[in-house]
Protein backbone atom coordinates (compact mmCIF):
# COMPACT_ATOMS: atom_id res chain seq x y z
CA UNK A 1 0.00 0.00 0.00
CA UNK A 2 1.10 3.61 -0.53
CA UNK A 3 1.40 5.20 2.71
CA UNK A 4 1.44 8.46 0.83
CA UNK A 5 -1.85 8.54 -0.67
CA UNK A 6 -3.73 8.48 2.41
CA UNK A 7 -2.08 10.59 4.36
CA UNK A 8 -3.78 11.23 8.02
CA UNK A 9 -5.29 14.80 9.03
CA UNK A 10 -6.29 15.85 12.44
CA UNK A 11 -9.58 13.44 12.09
CA UNK A 12 -7.30 10.89 13.38
CA UNK A 13 -7.85 11.18 16.66
CA UNK A 14 -12.02 10.91 17.66
CA UNK A 15 -12.51 12.16 21.13
CA UNK A 16 -15.90 11.93 22.64
CA UNK A 17 -17.73 11.48 26.04
CA UNK A 18 -20.51 10.14 28.04
CA UNK A 19 -22.33 10.47 30.77
CA UNK A 20 -24.08 7.19 32.33
CA UNK A 21 -27.14 7.06 34.01
CA UNK A 22 -27.31 6.70 37.56
CA UNK A 23 -26.69 3.50 39.51
CA UNK A 24 -29.09 2.59 42.30
CA UNK A 25 -26.72 3.76 45.18
CA UNK A 26 -26.83 7.02 43.59
CA UNK A 27 -30.44 6.91 43.31
CA UNK A 28 -31.26 5.98 46.53
CA UNK A 29 -29.06 8.64 47.95
CA UNK A 30 -31.16 11.43 45.83
CA UNK A 31 -27.78 12.46 44.08
CA UNK A 32 -27.23 15.39 41.94
CA UNK A 33 -26.34 15.31 38.85
CA UNK A 34 -23.61 17.19 37.59
CA UNK A 35 -23.39 17.16 33.97
CA UNK A 36 -24.82 19.13 31.36
CA UNK A 37 -24.39 18.82 27.33
CA UNK A 38 -25.74 20.47 24.83
CA UNK A 39 -26.43 18.42 21.71
CA UNK A 40 -26.32 21.34 19.00
CA UNK A 41 -22.64 22.50 20.09
CA UNK A 42 -21.43 19.04 21.84
CA UNK A 43 -20.20 20.88 24.65
CA UNK A 44 -20.27 19.13 28.17
CA UNK A 45 -20.57 21.44 31.16
CA UNK A 46 -19.40 20.24 34.37
CA UNK A 47 -21.39 22.10 37.51
CA UNK A 48 -20.90 23.04 40.23
CA UNK A 49 -21.66 21.14 43.02
CA UNK A 50 -23.97 22.41 45.47
CA UNK A 51 -23.71 21.61 49.03
CA UNK A 52 -19.73 21.67 50.57
CA UNK A 53 -18.46 24.58 52.54
CA UNK A 54 -17.67 28.06 50.39
CA UNK A 55 -13.82 27.11 49.65
CA UNK A 56 -14.52 23.68 48.18
CA UNK A 57 -17.65 25.80 46.24
CA UNK A 58 -14.99 28.27 45.18
CA UNK A 59 -12.95 25.90 44.09
CA UNK A 60 -15.01 23.39 42.34
CA UNK A 61 -16.08 25.74 39.71
CA UNK A 62 -18.11 25.48 36.33
CA UNK A 63 -16.54 24.31 33.88
CA UNK A 64 -16.93 23.14 29.95
CA UNK A 65 -15.20 21.02 27.04
CA UNK A 66 -15.98 20.87 23.48
CA UNK A 67 -15.55 16.96 22.12
CA UNK A 68 -16.25 15.82 18.96
CA UNK A 69 -18.98 14.49 20.54
CA UNK A 70 -21.03 14.68 23.89
CA UNK A 71 -23.46 11.25 24.44
CA UNK A 72 -26.28 12.07 26.66
CA UNK A 73 -26.65 8.40 28.35
CA UNK A 74 -28.06 9.83 31.52
CA UNK A 75 -32.01 9.99 31.32
CA UNK A 76 -33.52 7.75 28.74
CA UNK A 77 -36.38 9.93 28.48
CA UNK A 78 -33.82 12.74 27.24
CA UNK A 79 -34.54 13.46 23.62
CA UNK A 80 -31.00 13.41 23.07
CA UNK A 81 -30.30 10.32 25.07
CA UNK A 82 -27.30 8.04 23.34
CA UNK A 83 -28.08 4.60 22.95
CA UNK A 84 -25.55 1.74 22.50
CA UNK A 85 -26.33 2.00 18.81
CA UNK A 86 -25.59 5.93 18.33
CA UNK A 87 -21.80 5.74 19.78
CA UNK A 88 -21.51 2.56 17.28
CA UNK A 89 -22.79 4.68 14.56
CA UNK A 90 -20.39 7.74 15.52
CA UNK A 91 -17.06 5.95 14.39
CA UNK A 92 -17.78 2.19 13.80
CA UNK A 93 -18.61 2.00 10.43
CA UNK A 94 -16.26 4.47 9.36
CA UNK A 95 -13.70 2.69 11.26
CA UNK A 96 -14.78 -0.59 9.64
CA UNK A 97 -14.00 1.08 6.00
CA UNK A 98 -10.95 2.20 7.48
CA UNK A 99 -10.02 -1.75 8.01
CA UNK A 100 -11.22 -3.14 4.90
CA UNK A 101 -8.90 -0.70 3.07
CA UNK A 102 -6.04 -2.18 4.78
CA UNK A 103 -5.71 0.01 8.06
CA UNK A 104 -5.59 -0.26 11.45
CA UNK A 105 -7.92 1.34 13.94
CA UNK A 106 -7.64 1.40 18.21
CA UNK A 107 -10.91 2.55 20.51
CA UNK A 108 -10.08 3.29 24.02
CA UNK A 109 -12.89 3.86 27.24
CA UNK A 110 -11.36 6.06 29.47
CA UNK A 111 -12.42 6.86 32.71
CA UNK A 112 -12.93 5.91 36.88
CA UNK A 113 -13.85 2.84 37.29
CA UNK A 114 -17.88 2.81 37.66
CA UNK A 115 -17.98 5.63 34.89
CA UNK A 116 -19.30 2.91 31.73
CA UNK A 117 -16.11 1.84 29.89
CA UNK A 118 -17.04 -2.04 30.07
CA UNK A 119 -20.56 -1.03 29.59
CA UNK A 120 -19.56 1.27 26.53
CA UNK A 121 -17.07 -1.52 25.33
CA UNK A 122 -19.02 -4.84 26.21
CA UNK A 123 -22.36 -4.27 27.18
CA UNK A 124 -24.82 -6.64 28.11
CA UNK A 125 -26.41 -9.66 25.77
CA UNK A 126 -29.28 -6.44 25.93
CA UNK A 127 -27.72 -3.62 25.14
CA UNK A 128 -24.24 -4.93 23.17
CA UNK A 129 -21.67 -2.80 23.19
CA UNK A 130 -18.95 -1.57 20.36
CA UNK A 131 -16.94 -5.18 20.75
CA UNK A 132 -19.89 -7.36 19.55
CA UNK A 133 -21.07 -4.51 17.39
CA UNK A 134 -18.18 -4.10 15.06
CA UNK A 135 -17.83 -8.23 15.56
CA UNK A 136 -21.24 -8.36 14.09
CA UNK A 137 -20.82 -5.64 11.70
CA UNK A 138 -17.08 -7.05 10.34
CA UNK A 139 -18.83 -10.63 9.50
CA UNK A 140 -22.13 -8.92 7.78
CA UNK A 141 -19.61 -6.81 5.25
CA UNK A 142 -18.00 -10.16 4.67
CA UNK A 143 -21.16 -11.53 3.79
CA UNK A 144 -22.75 -8.32 1.62
CA UNK A 145 -19.56 -7.26 -0.19
CA UNK A 146 -17.26 -10.48 -0.63
CA UNK A 147 -16.56 -11.69 -3.93
CA UNK A 148 -15.32 -15.40 -4.51
CA UNK A 149 -11.75 -13.77 -5.41
CA UNK A 150 -11.31 -12.26 -2.11
CA UNK A 151 -10.52 -14.49 1.30
CA UNK A 152 -11.03 -13.04 4.30
CA UNK A 153 -9.65 -14.46 7.47
CA UNK A 154 -10.51 -13.26 10.60
CA UNK A 155 -8.74 -13.76 14.35
CA UNK A 156 -9.36 -12.88 17.33
CA UNK A 157 -6.99 -12.24 20.89
CA UNK A 158 -7.73 -11.01 24.28
CA UNK A 159 -5.19 -9.80 26.42
CA UNK A 160 -4.73 -7.53 29.67
CA UNK A 161 -1.92 -5.92 30.42
CA UNK A 162 -1.52 -5.65 34.02
CA UNK A 163 1.49 -4.10 35.96
CA UNK A 164 3.11 -3.82 32.72
CA UNK A 165 2.76 -7.56 32.22
CA UNK A 166 1.03 -9.27 29.23
CA UNK A 167 -1.65 -12.23 30.13
CA UNK A 168 -4.00 -13.91 27.66
CA UNK A 169 -7.08 -14.08 28.47
CA UNK A 170 -8.03 -16.75 26.03
CA UNK A 171 -6.36 -19.47 27.49
CA UNK A 172 -7.85 -21.26 30.58
CA UNK A 173 -5.85 -19.70 33.81
CA UNK A 174 -3.94 -22.15 35.80
CA UNK A 175 -3.83 -22.69 39.10
CA UNK A 176 -0.80 -20.55 40.80
CA UNK A 177 1.27 -17.93 39.58
CA UNK A 178 -0.27 -16.25 36.21
CA UNK A 179 1.33 -17.08 33.14
CA UNK A 180 2.90 -13.75 31.97
CA UNK A 181 3.80 -13.53 28.15
CA UNK A 182 7.04 -11.85 26.51
CA UNK A 183 7.14 -9.23 24.48
CA UNK A 184 9.24 -8.96 21.10
CA UNK A 185 10.33 -6.94 18.43
CA UNK A 186 10.34 -8.54 15.00
CA UNK A 187 11.40 -6.49 11.29
CA UNK A 188 8.83 -8.37 9.76
CA UNK A 189 6.05 -8.48 12.78
CA UNK A 190 6.92 -5.12 14.53
CA UNK A 191 6.13 -5.76 18.21
CA UNK A 192 4.36 -8.42 19.15
CA UNK A 193 3.05 -10.62 22.55
CA UNK A 194 5.40 -14.38 22.47
CA UNK A 195 2.57 -17.04 22.37
CA UNK A 196 -0.17 -15.38 22.55
CA UNK A 197 -4.03 -17.25 21.23
CA UNK A 198 -4.57 -15.70 18.52
CA UNK A 199 -7.86 -17.50 17.27
CA UNK A 200 -9.32 -18.02 14.27
CA UNK A 201 -12.85 -17.47 13.87
CA UNK A 202 -15.82 -17.78 11.31
CA UNK A 203 -18.62 -15.88 12.67
CA UNK A 204 -20.06 -14.14 15.42
CA UNK A 205 -20.91 -17.02 17.36
CA UNK A 206 -17.48 -18.01 17.61
CA UNK A 207 -16.19 -14.64 18.47
CA UNK A 208 -18.91 -14.72 21.34
CA UNK A 209 -17.60 -18.09 22.87
CA UNK A 210 -14.22 -16.64 22.98
CA UNK A 211 -15.10 -13.08 24.80
CA UNK A 212 -17.13 -15.44 26.92
CA UNK A 213 -14.44 -16.84 27.99
CA UNK A 214 -11.61 -13.81 28.21
CA UNK A 215 -14.42 -12.42 30.11
CA UNK A 216 -14.44 -15.11 32.60
CA UNK A 217 -10.72 -15.00 32.73
CA UNK A 218 -10.48 -11.33 34.02
CA UNK A 219 -13.57 -11.72 36.43
CA UNK A 220 -11.84 -15.23 38.57
CA UNK A 221 -8.32 -13.08 38.46
CA UNK A 222 -10.47 -9.89 39.82
CA UNK A 223 -12.34 -11.81 42.30
CA UNK A 224 -8.89 -13.93 43.52
CA UNK A 225 -6.97 -10.94 43.28
CA UNK A 226 -9.26 -7.62 44.60
CA UNK A 227 -10.47 -6.26 41.88
CA UNK A 228 -7.43 -5.98 39.17
CA UNK A 229 -9.81 -5.65 36.25
CA UNK A 230 -10.12 -2.12 37.12
CA UNK A 231 -6.47 -1.96 37.59
CA UNK A 232 -5.70 -3.84 34.07
CA UNK A 233 -6.25 -2.70 30.48
CA UNK A 234 -7.94 -4.98 28.48
CA UNK A 235 -7.35 -5.44 24.65
CA UNK A 236 -9.36 -6.77 22.69
CA UNK A 237 -7.90 -7.41 18.77
CA UNK A 238 -9.48 -8.45 15.63
CA UNK A 239 -7.35 -9.14 13.12
CA UNK A 240 -9.07 -8.75 9.00
CA UNK A 241 -6.79 -10.62 6.54
CA UNK A 242 -8.10 -9.60 3.16
CA UNK A 243 -6.44 -12.09 0.20
CA UNK A 244 -7.21 -11.17 -3.18
CA UNK A 245 -6.84 -13.38 -5.65
CA UNK A 246 -5.84 -12.18 -9.41
CA UNK A 247 -8.52 -13.39 -12.16
CA UNK A 248 -5.74 -12.70 -14.90
CA UNK A 249 -1.99 -14.46 -12.99
CA UNK A 250 -1.52 -16.56 -9.60
CA UNK A 251 -0.38 -13.15 -8.08
CA UNK A 252 -2.08 -12.70 -5.05
CA UNK A 253 -2.47 -9.36 -2.86
CA UNK A 254 -2.87 -9.44 0.88
CA UNK A 255 -4.04 -6.60 3.43
CA UNK A 256 -3.77 -7.04 7.23
CA UNK A 257 -5.70 -4.69 9.33
CA UNK A 258 -6.29 -4.90 13.36
CA UNK A 259 -8.77 -3.12 15.03
CA UNK A 260 -7.85 -2.51 18.71
CA UNK A 261 -10.52 -2.35 20.90
CA UNK A 262 -9.33 -1.11 24.78
CA UNK A 263 -10.85 -0.91 28.35
CA UNK A 264 -8.72 0.94 29.73
CA UNK A 265 -7.62 0.70 33.72
CA UNK A 266 -9.51 2.66 36.13
CA UNK A 267 -7.99 6.56 35.88
CA UNK A 268 -8.24 7.01 39.73
CA UNK A 269 -5.50 5.06 40.25
CA UNK A 270 -3.62 7.18 38.41
CA UNK A 271 -4.59 10.37 40.97
CA UNK A 272 -4.46 8.51 44.02
CA UNK A 273 -1.16 7.09 43.05
CA UNK A 274 0.18 10.65 43.16
CA UNK A 275 -1.49 11.09 46.43
CA UNK A 276 0.22 8.39 47.89
CA UNK A 277 3.79 9.17 46.85
CA UNK A 278 4.18 6.14 44.15
CA UNK A 279 3.50 4.27 46.87
CA UNK A 280 2.10 1.17 45.61
CA UNK A 281 4.11 0.31 42.33
CA UNK A 282 1.22 -1.31 40.59
CA UNK A 283 -0.40 2.12 40.90
CA UNK A 284 2.57 3.59 39.49
CA UNK A 285 2.04 1.49 36.54
CA UNK A 286 -1.29 2.36 35.56
CA UNK A 287 -0.28 5.99 35.64
CA UNK A 288 2.54 5.49 33.46
CA UNK A 289 0.51 3.16 30.97
CA UNK A 290 -2.31 5.67 31.45
CA UNK A 291 -0.11 9.04 31.06
CA UNK A 292 1.84 7.60 28.38
CA UNK A 293 -0.97 6.90 26.56
CA UNK A 294 -2.50 10.18 26.99
CA UNK A 295 1.20 11.94 25.88
CA UNK A 296 1.13 9.72 22.77
CA UNK A 297 -2.49 10.64 21.53
CA UNK A 298 -1.94 13.66 22.46
CA UNK A 299 1.27 14.30 19.73
CA UNK A 300 -0.43 12.27 16.92
CA UNK A 301 -3.84 14.72 17.74
CA UNK A 302 -0.69 17.53 17.76
CA UNK A 303 0.52 16.32 14.16
CA UNK A 304 -2.93 16.63 12.94
CA UNK A 305 -3.11 19.91 13.76
CA UNK A 306 0.14 20.62 12.35
CA UNK A 307 -0.64 19.60 9.26
CA UNK A 308 -3.69 22.00 9.49
CA UNK A 309 -1.22 24.67 10.44
CA UNK A 310 -2.53 25.11 13.89
CA UNK A 311 0.66 24.51 15.68
CA UNK A 312 4.29 24.14 14.50
CA UNK A 313 5.68 21.86 17.24
CA UNK A 314 6.46 18.49 15.60
CA UNK A 315 6.92 15.59 18.91
CA UNK A 316 8.30 12.66 19.11
CA UNK A 317 5.97 10.23 19.93
CA UNK A 318 7.20 8.71 23.04
CA UNK A 319 5.39 4.64 22.61
CA UNK A 320 8.48 2.91 24.23
CA UNK A 321 7.44 4.57 28.14
CA UNK A 322 4.95 1.96 28.90
CA UNK A 323 3.92 -1.63 27.38
CA UNK A 324 0.31 -0.43 26.10
CA UNK A 325 1.38 1.74 23.98
CA UNK A 326 4.47 0.09 22.98
CA UNK A 327 2.36 -2.67 21.82
CA UNK A 328 -0.43 -0.51 20.30
CA UNK A 329 2.13 1.15 18.48
CA UNK A 330 1.36 0.08 14.89
CA UNK A 331 -2.25 1.05 15.57
CA UNK A 332 -1.55 4.42 16.91
CA UNK A 333 -0.64 7.25 14.28
CA UNK A 334 0.30 6.58 10.85
CA UNK A 335 -2.50 5.45 8.48
CA UNK A 336 -4.54 4.39 11.44
CA UNK A 337 -7.75 5.99 13.39
CA UNK A 338 -7.69 6.07 16.57
CA UNK A 339 -11.41 7.04 19.20
CA UNK A 340 -11.01 7.55 22.73
CA UNK A 341 -14.57 7.73 24.84
CA UNK A 342 -13.89 9.50 27.93
CA UNK A 343 -16.76 8.03 30.50
CA UNK A 344 -17.84 9.75 33.40
CA UNK A 345 -19.65 9.42 35.91
CA UNK A 346 -22.93 11.92 36.58
CA UNK A 347 -22.07 12.66 40.29
CA UNK A 348 -17.78 12.75 40.71
CA UNK A 349 -16.67 16.19 40.16
CA UNK A 350 -13.36 16.01 40.71
CA UNK A 351 -12.49 12.72 38.99
CA UNK A 352 -15.07 13.54 36.08
CA UNK A 353 -12.77 16.97 35.86
CA UNK A 354 -9.65 14.61 35.65
CA UNK A 355 -11.12 12.62 32.68
CA UNK A 356 -12.34 16.01 30.82
CA UNK A 357 -8.91 17.53 31.31
CA UNK A 358 -7.55 13.73 29.87
CA UNK A 359 -9.95 13.66 27.20
CA UNK A 360 -9.60 17.56 26.23
CA UNK A 361 -5.36 17.16 25.68
CA UNK A 362 -6.21 14.37 23.33
CA UNK A 363 -8.26 16.25 20.78
P1 LIG B 1 -16.43 0.63 34.40
O1 LIG B 1 -16.18 -0.40 33.36
O2 LIG B 1 -15.98 1.99 33.98
O3 LIG B 1 -15.92 0.27 35.76
P2 LIG B 1 -19.22 -0.18 34.14
O4 LIG B 1 -19.30 -0.26 32.67
O5 LIG B 1 -19.09 -1.45 34.89
O6 LIG B 1 -18.02 0.81 34.59
O7 LIG B 1 -20.47 0.67 34.64
C1 LIG B 1 -20.83 0.81 36.00
C2 LIG B 1 -22.33 0.53 36.17
O8 LIG B 1 -23.10 1.49 35.46
C3 LIG B 1 -22.74 -0.81 35.63
O9 LIG B 1 -23.74 -1.31 36.47
C4 LIG B 1 -23.30 -0.50 34.26
O10 LIG B 1 -24.23 -1.46 33.82
C5 LIG B 1 -23.93 0.87 34.47
N1 LIG B 1 -23.87 1.70 33.25
C6 LIG B 1 -22.76 2.28 32.76
N2 LIG B 1 -23.03 3.00 31.66
C7 LIG B 1 -24.35 2.88 31.45
C8 LIG B 1 -25.25 3.41 30.47
N3 LIG B 1 -24.83 4.20 29.47
N4 LIG B 1 -26.56 3.09 30.57
C9 LIG B 1 -26.99 2.29 31.56
N5 LIG B 1 -26.20 1.77 32.51
C10 LIG B 1 -24.90 2.05 32.47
Amino acid sequence: LDSSVNTPDSANVKVVVRVRQFVKREIERNAQCIIKMDPETQTTTLLSPSGGDASSRARKEEKSFVFDKSFWSHDANAAHYAQQEDIFASFGSEFLDHNFDGYHTCIFAYGQTGSGKSYTMMGTPQQPGLIPRTCEELFDRIRREGDQNTTYNVHVSYFEVYNEHVRDLLVPKRAGEPLYLKIRESQTDGVYVQGLTDSPVKCYEDIERLMQIGDLNRTTASTKMNDTSSRSHAVFTLTLKQIQHSLSNDETVERTARMRLVDLAGSERAKSTEATGQRLVEGGKINKSLSTLGRVIAALANDGNQQKGRNNRREKVPYRDSVLTWLLRDSLGGNSKTAMVACISPVDYDETLSTLRYADQAK
